[in-house]
């Protein structure tokens, strides 16, 4: 139970960590990918506006001369060997094409944005496109464009350490969580075995007083009625209320000293058809069940299971034990063997008198009765359910129910093959 626990704690404080690391991760990769982004755009327009300024431009006799032989890279100067522009083009001011360096252009300026990112199957660059105005008026257009190669790279090696960082610290997160829910985990078990000690020392105490309280009220009952009626029928009350509490007491010393799943070496293979065999003939269990018919559906081949008999035995009594207290006369009462793959299946079904659907999640709890007056009658306390559900976890095991009111119920223990 507190392995569980503790494997779901640290499960949640690595998938949690974990996400707000993956994210955190993203948001740098993305702020680094947009901050190279600006800056290159920054030097994109810098060269721009260098090209920009050498454009010689008149107006003669109301049409646009537009020179661009002193403008760097698109003029008669080869380019210099530091410059990275991959192309350069200048298009009129009606999106015609009149000059370019680099890979031939389409003949029309195409323009998504001023800042673009132009992916080919070569490599990704990026191109501004610049009108560029005099008098209030645009005289043309200069496109151009440099790899972003480089910055590929920087962010691909980004990329790279991410990938290679993210899961090593998601590693030490989940040892980190494990450590801590193991922590966490530590006073919560010293109080539920405190608990568990106590429950086991006091239904210990509570024994002997018990035993000497039914034993005076048992040698009371052997004294002669006639010394006084009232007198042995209150004798008779004590002895009766003395024997359901010593009954309690037994059943939350063995719910304390059960808590914990089974050892291997507690465990053995068990004959589950002998094992039924033997439990519907337990003399303890007549008294609850002889008023009905009871039917034993066993497979031929014999089933074992990994479990301690003892053990199975008493889940499969109070299984039955409540078939006979909750079914009336004329009912039938069946316990089915049902061998499966890799598990076998224990069925105990009745006529009875069902379990209200709101009530079956609960019933399997610590002294959790469906009705005070319908066990007045029979005389339960509540942890007969319980226990033998402890019984069937402890061996690795389920305990289940489906139930109809008025109809009857069925109790199913799941166990695995031996
Ligand atoms: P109890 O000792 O009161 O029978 P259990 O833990 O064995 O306590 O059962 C819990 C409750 O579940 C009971 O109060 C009873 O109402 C209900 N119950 C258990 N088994 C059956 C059954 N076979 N048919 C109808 N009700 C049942």
């Amino acid at each position: 139970m507190f392995n569980r626990s503790r494997r779901t704690l640290a499960r949640w404080f690595t998938l949690s960590m974990g996400s707000i690391l993956v994210l955190f991760a993203g948001v740098i990769y993305y702020q680094r990918a947009g901050d190279r982004l600006e800056e290159i755009d920054r030097l994109l327009y810098k060269k721009a506006r260098v090209m920009v300024a050498n454009i010689d431009y008149r107006l003669r006799q109301g049409q646009d001369e537009i020179d661009l032989s002193s403008v760097p890279i698109l003029g008669n100067y080869s380019p210099p060997v530091d410059s990275n522009i991959i192309y350069a083009r200048w298009y009129s001011a009606t999106g015609k094409l009149r000059q370019f360096y680099g890979s031939s252009p389409p003949a029309e300026i195409q323009v998504e944005a001023a800042f673009e990112t132009i992916q080919s199957s070569v490599e990704w660059h990026r191109q501004l496109t610049l009108p560029v105005e005099q008098n209030h008026r645009t005289i043309g257009y200069l496109q151009i464009a440099i790899p972003l190669t480089e910055a590929q790279e920087t962010l691909r090696g980004l990329l790279m350490v991410m990938v290679m960082a993210v899961p090593l610290t998601l590693g030490v997160i989940s040892l980190t969580g494990w450590f801590l829910s193991g922590l966490a985990m530590r006073p919560i078990r010293h109080a539920y075995l405190q608990l568990q000690r106590f429950t086991s020392d006091a239904s210990h105490e509570l024994r002997a007083p018990l035993a000497v309280i039914l034993s005076n009220a048992q040698v009371g009952l052997l004294s002669p009625v006639a010394d006084g009626k009232p007198k042995h029928s209150r004798l008779e009350k004590i002895a009766a209320t003395t024997k359901s509490m010593n009954q309690i007491v037994t059943d939350l010393l063995f719910l304390a000293r059960q808590s914990e799943p089974l050892t291997a070496a507690s465990m053995s293979a068990v004959n589950v058809n002998n094992l039924l065999k033997e439990t519907i003939a337990a003399p303890s269990i007549q008294p609850f069940i002889q008023h009905l018919t009871l039917h034993l559906e066993l497979p031929e081949a014999p089933v074992a299971v990994q479990g301690n008999s003892d053990l199975l035995r008493q889940a499969i009594i109070n299984l039955l034990t409540n078939a006979g207290k909750y079914t009336l006369e004329p009912g039938t009462i069946w316990v089915r063997l049902i061998p499966q793959p890799h598990h076998c299946l224990i069925q105990v079904e009745d006529t009875g008198i069902g379990i209200p659907e709101s009530d079956l999640p609960h019933i399997f709890e610590r002294f959790y009765r469906v009705n005070e007056e319908r066990t007045r009658e029979t005389g339960g306390s509540g942890l007969g359910l319980a226990i033998a559900q402890q019984i069937v976890a402890a061996q690795g095991g389920q305990l289940t129910v489906r139930s109809q009111l008025g109809q009857g119920s069925l109790f199913q223990i799941d166990l695995l093959l031996w």
